[in-house]
């Protein structure tokens, strides 16, 4: 702005200059003014003013070269300068690493302005979020990484050629499209197809990589009116489509608005419950079905709410991995569970579960390791419950993890066993020491011979490994004694007691008859005026 001014004021000086010279021009022929001068020179000629008039006609000539040549080197950086700016502009509103418009941009665009550009009423907004990117990000580094997002943006403008593709930042993406374009009358398949072009495995630095992707799906108008409400309801449909699983898509649905406002208040209780360490360790004892002694006891955590609700661990457990907290939880648990069961009688086990994704945290086993040391608690008296299908998963970490606590000499159990599909064989290579057979085949145990023999090739060649087995979910005598006669060692469930807390553990082990506990009582009461009903 500065330089087109001077340029202006340039001119105007040249142009006042120029009348000026005209002017002193129309007076000088008026006047002769050069015969005068040329009178007065010749005069004068001690003065040497012809040689004054010539230096100085020099000088004037030689000023006008350097102005001239000023005037074209500002020209130069005026160029330059704009360019600089006109750079500076497009990273404002777009990300240098895929060349894509970024969240800025996004904010300067109204649903109106789209319309028109797309040519079309109906706009399909796809909120895009790949899966997995963290870990191949881990796995071919760095700049590997950035070219896998290289590659999405590619795809996804490939895939929509008349399409604004946003990266909203991270592995995020956005794509405005006209509706119809996308395939909206086809629903899931069009969005399906999206999610097979982002999933194509691809080759970077030599490693083949396969990432997965999510999308929810909002539509103008259905879902709002305008950009914000728009991107907001397809981020509320990805979020539910982050939770189906894997390379899911979701459309967005209005019931899905409060869902979304309950899970957020689930998570606040969850995080007021980590700071006040409300979340306290039951234990459930584990029992040799054969002397009804117990030998272990399995914790499970337990939350009584202040208004006084109890919920399960298998709705606070996940609220608590999804918000980062549930090594903090763990720690808690184990650490105050160690201190207890120190004050049990010395052969009996402790059993603590592990969360899946506590799995892919390779300091797991020095973590646990830190926890028995700061409570004296013996490793060889802990036992680590991972289940059969986090171990699958997370099969290259887990090693890792499952190495580090064995040479510590804490024991490995494999939890709900049968429900992963795997084989004992497959997972042999882990060197856990326990299979819990799953409460489901427990049960089965007890209904036909075909179910029985499912269960009893388990429980054979879990002891042809040299693997100690228990039985979980035992809830009635005849269970109890079809899983013993299936060669079963060990058994877990209401048969015996539910998860009691600190100060209860301490009766059942005074009392041998387990079978004979307040607990189990309690229930076989309840169950009975059941039946009686
Ligand atoms: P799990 O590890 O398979 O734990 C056994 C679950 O079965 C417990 O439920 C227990 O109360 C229940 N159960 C025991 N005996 C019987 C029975 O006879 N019949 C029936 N129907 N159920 C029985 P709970 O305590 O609700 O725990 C559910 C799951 O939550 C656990 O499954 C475990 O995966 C997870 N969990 C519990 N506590 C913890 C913990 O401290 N840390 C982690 N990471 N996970 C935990
Ligand atoms: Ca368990
Ligand atoms: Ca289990």
């Amino acid at each position: 702005m500065k330089f087109s001014k001077y340029l202006s004021s340039a001119h105007i000086d040249a142009l006042v200059l120029a009348i000026v010279g005209l002017g002193v021009w129309a007076f000088a022929i008026e006047n002769d003014a050069y015969e005068a001068f040329h009178d007065f020179l010749m005069a004068n000629e001690d003065y040497e003013l012809d040689e004054i008039l010539v230096a100085l006609v020099l000088m004037g000539l030689g000023g006008f070269i350097f102005g001239m040549r000023r005037l074209k080197e500002s020209k130069q950086e005026l160029l330059l300068r704009r360019e600089a700016q006109a750079r500076a502009d497009w990273l404002s509103i777009h990300d240098p690493l895929t060349a894509l418009p970024n969240r800025r941009y996004l904010s300067s665009l109204k649903v109106q302005g789209l319309k028109g550009t797309l040519g079309t009423s109906h706009l399909a907004f796809l909120a895009i979020d790949l899966d997995g990117f963290k870990r191949i990000n881990d796995l071919i580094g760095h700049a590997g990484g950035d070219e896998l997002l290289k590659v999405t943006a590619e795809r996804l403008s490939s895939q929509y050629p008349n399409a604004v593709v946003i990266r909203l930042g991270g592995d995020e993406f956005l794509v405005i499209v006209d509706a119809e374009e996308f395939g909206r009358a086809s629903g899931m398949a069009a969005a399906k197809n999206l999610i097979t072009t982002l999933c194509e495995p691809l080759t970077i630095s030599d490693v083949q990589v396969e990432v997965g992707a999510s999308v929810g799906i909002a539509i103008f108008p259905d879902n709002g009116e305008d950009i914000g409400e728009l991107l907001h309801a397809a981020d509320v449909a990805l979020y539910f489509a982050k939770r189906s699983g894997r390379n899911t898509a979701a459309f967005f649905e209005l019931s899905m608005h409060q869902d979304v406002a309950k899970r957020a208040e689930l998570e606040a209780r969850v995080r007021t419950a980590l700071q006040e360490k409300s979340i306290a360790p039951y234990y459930q004892p584990i029992v040799d079905l054969k002397s009804n002694k117990i030998v272990g006891a399995e914790v499970l955590a337990r939350w009584s709410a202040r208004d006084g609700s109890m919920l399960p661990p298998d709705v606070f457990i996940p609220v608590a991995e999804e918000i980062g907290g549930v090594v903090a939880l763990s720690e808690q648990l184990l650490s105050k569970a160690a201190t207890d069961a120190l004050g049990w009688p010395e052969d009996v086990i402790l059993s603590f579960n592990i969360a899946p994704t506590m799995l892919s945290d390779r300091l797991l086993g020095k973590r646990i390791q830190r926890v028995l040391n700061e409570t004296g608690f013996p490793a060889s008296r802990l036992e680590v419950e991972f289940t059969e299908g986090a171990l699958l998963r997370e099969t290259e970490a887990a090693t890792t993890v499952i190495n580090d606590l064995v040479s510590g000499g804490v024991r490995i159990a494999l939890d709900d066993f049968g429900t992963g599909y795997s084989n004992i064989l497959q997972l042999s290579e882990l060197s856990f020491s326990t299979i819990k057979i799953d409460r489901k085949f427990v049960d089965r145990a007890v209904r036909d011979e075909t179910q029985q023999a499912i269960v009893q090739t388990m429980i054979d060649l879990a002891t042809r490994l040299g693997v100690t087995t228990i039985a979980e979910g035992v809830e009635t005598a005849e269970q109890r004694d079809a899983v013993l006669n299936l060669g079963c060692e060990f058994g877990q469930g209401y048969y015996f007691s539910r998860a009691v807390p600190s100060h209860k553990i301490g009766q059942l082990f005074e009392n041998t008859d387990t079978t004979l506990q307040p607990e189990l009582a309690a229930i076989k009461v309840a169950e009975a005026a059941r039946q009686a009903k």
